[in-house]
């Protein structure tokens, strides 16, 4: 079970009691600092003790908060674990904070007066909630999921050994793609990071860790969805693709989409949304699902966009969110 740590200043104590509450009715175990000391323990050893037996720290971020030497000590203590992989923080902006900038890398949830749905992100970010069976890989006969996993390993055995770009000369690895042959959801990013191209693996630069952050939000496992790009190997300094490359490496994507079969297409960044809809603007319809026919294209900014500026960061944990919501309703899907 889940276990959530509720920092806060102490103006923000009722709000922070509020969101205990509303935890605890939903089964999660949340706490605040002066629910955890034991007689006579020191307040410091008890944060320390507390938190390193927590899964989650939501920070009530309000301009007290960020004055505040007990949230300091307790976000210190927490990004430390978190280090460690021991826990995971969300700051939530609460009257109108700005986010310092240590603490600005977070995701945070805007508070906006809307308090339903502060709890329902909340719950939704540590996975307490109904699982959304119809987006996890579709149940398949077993022949048919080999049928499918074997095509996909010839389309990656070709793109290995392809040299129909000039892009086939400066890579380390092509980076085929990487997911369940069964996935539901299909995302595919512009071409692979550096990291990828020395390990042949999409999605594991710092880009690719965001990414894995964002499909929290949506209360997938990254396991579970198919990773790619329109370019199969990297150009080098990270420029923008050639349409020339991205027209002779189109045939992979093509395939490896029409074997999946996902229900959901989405794309990470403008030149990955020219693949499926050539003439959207990603600045107009970022976050808004498109219905394509069979299929729904669902356009996001590429994470490597929130590595330089925080407006992308902020915009794409949104738009991760409004899917989230978009992806309770199967209804959407007809
Ligand atoms: S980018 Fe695509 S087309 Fe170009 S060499 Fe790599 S696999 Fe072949």
């Amino acid at each position: 079970m889940p276990q959530i740590f509720i920092s806060h200043a102490t103006e923000d104590a009722d709000f922070a009691r509020r969101i205990a509450h509303s935890m605890r009715s939903a089964s999660v175990d949340a706490w605040m600092a002066p629910d955890s000391i034991h007689p006579g323990e020191d307040f410091v050893d008890a944060i320390q003790r507390g938190l390193e037996d927590t899964t989650h720290l939501v920070v009530i971020m309000s301009p007290d908060a960020v004055e505040s030497s007990w949230v300091k000590l307790e976000m210190n203590t927490a990004i430390r674990l978190e280090r460690g992989g021991k826990l995971s923080i969300m700051p939530i902006s609460f009257r109108a904070c700005e986010p310092p900038v240590l603490w600005g890398a977070y995701h945070w949830l805007e508070y906006e007066g809307d308090y339903d749905k502060l709890v329902e992100n909340l719950l939704r970010w540590m996975g307490v909630n109904e699982a959304r069976s119809w987006i996890r890989p579709a149940p398949l006969e077993a022949e048919e999921l080999a049928r499918r996993q074997a095509i996909l390993e010839e389309i990656a055995l070709e793109a290995r050994a392809c040299a129909a770009c000039p892009l086939h000369l400066e890579r380390l690895n092509a980076v085929p793609g990487e997911g369940p042959a069964n996935a539901r959801l299909f995302f595919m990013g512009e071409s692979p990071g550096p990291e990828d191209d020395q390990t042949g693996t999409p999605f594991v630069s710092a880009a690719g860790d965001f990414l894995g952050e964002l499909i929290d939000l949506i209360n997938l496992p990254r396991e579970e969805v198919y990773l790619t790009n329109i370019l199969k190997c990297r150009p080098h300094q990270n420029r923008d693709p050639l349409v020339s490359e991205m027209n002779a490496c189109s045939g992979y994507l093509q395939r490896q989409i029409e074997v999946i079969n996902p229900r959901i297409i989405v794309t990470l960044g403008r030149f990955a949304l020219s693949r499926v809809l050539p003439d959207a603007k990603i600045s107009k319809i970022h976050g808004a699902p498109q219905h394509t026919g069979e299929r729904i294209v669902m356009p996001m900014y590429h994470p490597a966009a929130a590595l330089y500026r925080q407006r992308y960061r902020t915009i794409l944990i949104q738009d991760f969110l409004k899917f989230g919501d978009f992806l309770d309703k199967p209804e959407n899907l007809t």
